[in-house]
């Protein structure tokens, strides 16, 4: 029985050149269909990779190597990238820096272990998303949506200027300043930041900032949270311990609220 070639699957050619599967006729333009590139170099995991993403929708392409991948999402445009960490020729950090220099696709970043340090990093160096091997397809295919909608708001009722005390965070510009100082904050501390600006004085849980500003509705590392949350403060110019705007509320999450004016006769 010959299997069917499902509609928008793209295959890697053994001298690295990708070949795309679109049947014009074939593939009705599907609403929420996206352009993914899978740069992986397991063959056993791309093509599992590849089919699965392809029966839930997508267009998908794959590479499997650093360079093949960043040739293809600089010539071919992907609407998200589901990058592995593990590459045989540059590796995946290595290769999520040079995309985001030429580049804001959004990027799925898939590690071989749990390791908060490294998914740290590479949510640092401009990762939208990870997943943590194994994943399933279909697990992959929800964090894609994720960004996806993530990159295509625009219409977010919280985008406007959040003001909490002396600071100030303008998401349409995407500038932040305390105390008229201008703050120098990575995209992710920026989504962070505004995020909890926006609503002051409310103690946000950390699994409610996984999902909305990581994307994570699965849930993911507090650690991640907390890591951030200490850069955010370190930039504030405030520790957990003297807090002024970012109050932990142990085993809860965080709140922000102004800083209370100190009595003249402060201790
Ligand atoms: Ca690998």
């Amino acid at each position: 029985m010959m299997p069917r070639r499902p509609c928008g699957a793209a295959q890697h050619r053994p001298n690295g050149t990708l070949r795309r599967h679109v049947g014009a006729a074939a593939c009705p333009i599907v609403r929420g269909v996206a352009q993914v590139l899978v740069v992986e170099d397991d063959p056993t995991i791309r093509t599992a990779l590849v089919r699965g993403l392809t029966e839930r929708g997508h267009a998908v392409a794959s590479a499997p190597t650093g360079l093949a991948g960043l040739e293809h999402a600089v010539g071919h445009r992907p609407d998200v990238v589901v990058l592995d960490l593990g590459l045989p020729d540059v590796d995946g950090t290595a290769v999520l820096r040079m995309l985001r220099g030429v580049s804001r696709v959004p990027v799925v970043v898939a590690t071989a272990r749990d390791d908060e340090a490294e998914i740290v990093a590479v949510l640092d160096a401009g990762a939208d998303d990870y997943v943590v091997k194994p994943f399933s397809a279909a697990q992959l295919d929800a964090r894609i949506r994720a960004v996806l909608r993530r990159g295509g708001g625009g219409d977010d009722p919280h985008d406007t200027e959040a003001v909490v005390g002396g600071l100030r965070i303008d998401p349409r510009s995407r500038q932040a300043s305390v105390d008229g100082r201008p703050l120098e904050l990575t995209p992710r501390e920026f989504d962070l930041l505004h995020y909890l600006a926006a609503r002051p004085g409310r103690v946000v849980s950390k699994r409610e900032l996984l999902t909305e500003v990581w994307q994570l509705p699965y849930g993911g590392a507090d650690k991640t949270v907390d890591v951030h949350l200490s850069w955010l403060r370190r930039k504030l110019g405030e520790t957990a311990q003297q807090a002024r705007y970012l109050h932990s509320v142990r085993g809860v999450g965080v709140r922000i609220a102004a800083p209370e004016i100190s009595a003249p006769d402060g201790e």
